[in-house]
């Protein structure tokens, strides 16, 4: 609907996926995985909402739809946003709590080198954008932290990232959601 999603398309092809625009309902169809990008949580949400996709999406990835979300994407799947705009609620998919531009404002992106389960001992590089702080994990499987605080979560099919990979060269997480998806 909205965000980084041209970066997340360029990513998944490099990787060798096809992949398609899901902006209404019938795009959803017979999709292997589905990204949730970076941009404005609240205008997402309202967007999903008012082309009636909001339920829809939700009922897919509850049912079990890989899901690769990135610092807005995630916002839209968890279970508590705090500092959000007035009535902003997650889809309460994720179970963890998340605090709006809890790193501060845009002056306060940052790069950090991530130590993250599953790669090898490499690291990876995370771009954070106003990226949402993760408060609590609750039954999450935390991925990689930074400064103490997780900064990607799993759960079940859903992969939840604090920072933006598709703004690096680095395909490693894409290619890694790619298999996740296509072992479904
Ligand atoms: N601050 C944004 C939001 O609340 C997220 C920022 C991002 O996706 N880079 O939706």
């Amino acid at each position: 609907m909205q965000g980084a999603f041209a970066e997340h398309v360029r990513a998944l092809e490099a990787v060798g996926a096809k992949t398609r625009l899901v902006k209404t309902e019938g795009d959803l169809e017979a999709l292997d995985g589905i990204v949730l990008p970076g941009g404005e949580s609240t205008t997402m949400t309202m967007l999903m909402e008012r082309v009636g996709l909001l339920e829809p999406l939700r009922n897919a990835i509850a049912g079990g739809l890989p899901t690769l979300a990135t610092c807005a994407g995630m916002i839209v799947l968890a279970r508590e946003v705090t500092d959000g705009m007035e009535d902003q609620r997650g889809m309460g998919l994720l179970d963890i709590s998340v605090r709006r531009n809890g790193y501060g404002r845009q002056v306060d992106s940052f790069e950090a080198s991530l130590h993250l389960a599953g790669l090898n001992g490499k690291t990876f590089p995370g771009v954070f954008i106003r990226s949402p702080l993760v408060e609590s994990t609750g039954t999450t499987e935390v991925v990689a932290t930074h400064d103490g605080r997780a900064v990607a979560v799993r759960q079940g099919q859903i992969l939840a990232l604090c920072f933006h990979p598709e703004l690096t060269n680095d395909r490693r997480l894409h290619q890694e959601f790619v298999r996740m998806a296509s072992s479904e």
